[in-house]
């Protein structure tokens, strides 16, 4: 089997083990010693070691491989005003995408009703989080000390200083090329390290899936089923049909080819639930499958990790339209045009990681004047609509990064035809 197959088999039969076992937790199995010794020893004991030590693998590659590869992505184009409309065309389409999903999510909300007659009382506390002020935003993305921006990840701050970095380096003609060349040195030992990682994927998404899904309460859905379902139809329909046009008309490719390049960084960032984590798989996939050409993807790609969120706003859009209902409040026009605006700027501000789409959700809420305790009403789904918002999280970077490279004339079509598995 090829790899994609693999670990997409691997996905399959870890979310069947950790049904099946989580269904037996449920029944009378969950009383015998037999049972009980699996539980310790398999899932909280291999699994979870496992699940954990892939993620970690995983987060290990992000912060060498984004400042190595943007470094020399932008010495590439150092010298070439193209940077700054790659960069204009980048964000603008992230921030458009995000608008339309949230526009998406109010309206199939508002048709669905999915919290009309909710009963809205819940023993779980929720506190939320308060907005940091713009201003302080857009200071945080120049990093004081870079050092302490690689330790603790910060991905804003990590790109600011490689882009000016990559830049310098062009422009200081011979010493710069001898980085350069140490730099692209590195740049193929990270690569290769990745690609290592991706062939012991299969078993770390069956370690992951299988203890998630064998915790996960599958029952809480049916509670919260036309919420539930009303994100995830949502969430389908963006990221099949809007991405689908996009990618037909303003990037003029096939859809079809568009979705089955990009299926490793799907499955991985359902996996992880975090576009953190995806970045190194994403950026693979970017260069190698969609054909989107290194100076582009070492950009665009870790940049939509941390700012493109459509599934998350897709997931706020729904969330806010269904407390309101579950608490009888009208929102009124001028309230959801807050909340596209809002939830557009949440999901900017919400970082790739697991649950915090949630917390920023509280963001948008306090803005439209709705109780940040209707979140608990949702907490008990979140983590599985995580998962495959996450998914959509990072078709979008894939999409955009494969639109401005096609429209910048830096795709490789012959790679983005190729790919036979
Ligand atoms: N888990 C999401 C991501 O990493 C963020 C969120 O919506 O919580 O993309």
């Amino acid at each position: 089997m090829k790899l994609t197959s693999r670990i997409l088999f691997a996905m399959i039969t870890g979310i069947m083990f950790g049904v099946i076992f989580n269904l037996m937790n449920t029944a009378t199995f969950s009383e015998s010693i037999l049972f009980s010794t699996i539980h310790k020893f398999l899932i909280d004991g291999l699994l979870d070691t496992i699940g954990q030590i892939f993620v970690s693998s995983l987060k290990m590659m992000v912060v060498p491989l984004v400042f190595v590869s943007l470094v020399l992505g932008s010495s590439a184009l150092g010298n070439n005003a193209r940077m700054g409309v790659m960069a204009g065309k980048a964000i603008l389409l992230y921030l458009i995408t995000t608008s339309i999903a949230i526009t998406l999510a109010i309206i199939l909300a508002n048709f669905m009703e999915p919290g009309t007659g909710m009963d809205r009382v819940t023993d779980i506390e929720f506190t939320g989080k308060d907005a940091p002020p713009l201003k302080d935003v857009f200071i945080d993305m120049v990093p004081s000390n870079p050092v302490m921006a690689m330790v603790e990840g910060n991905m804003l701050q990590i790109i600011v200083f490689s882009i000016l970095m990559g830049i310098s380096l062009s422009r200081v003609g011979e010493k710069g090329q001898d980085a350069i060349k140490i730099l692209e040195s590195i740049n193929v030992v990270i690569m290769k390290m990745v690609f290592i990682l991706m062939q012991l994927a299969p078993i770390g998404v069956f370690a992951l899936l299988a203890r998630l899904f064998s915790e996960l309460g599958l029952v809480a859905i049916l509670d919260l089923a036309s919420y539930f379902f009303t994100v995830l139809a949502t969430l389908i329909i963006h990221g099949i049909f809007i991405y689908g046009i996009f990618i037909t008309f303003l990037g003029g490719l096939p859809a079809h080819r568009f979705f089955k390049n990009v299926r490793p960084a799907i499955i991985f960032a359902f996996s992880t639930a975090s576009s953190n984590a995806t970045i190194p798989i994403s950026m693979e996939v970017a260069e190698k499958r969609q054909g989107v050409s290194k100076s582009i993807s070492s950009f665009v790609i870790p940049l939509g990790a941390t700012i493109n969120m459509d599934g998350t706003a897709i997931m706020q859009g729904v969330a806010t339209v269904f407390i309101a209902q579950a608490y009888n409040i009208e929102i009124g026009l001028v309230g959801y045009i807050t909340v596209i605006l809002t939830a557009t700027l949440a999901s900017i501000g919400t970082a790739g990681v697991p649950g915090v789409g949630l917390i920023m959700l509280s963001m948008v809420l306090q803005q439209v004047g709705l109780p940040v305790e209707g979140i608990a009403l949702i907490l008990g789904v979140d983590r599985l609509l995580d998962m495959v918002r996450t998914a959509v999280n990072i078709t979008g970077d894939s999409m955009v990064s494969t639109i401005v490279a096609k429209s910048e004339r830096l795709l490789t079509e012959k790679t983005f035809y190729n790919r036979q598995d």
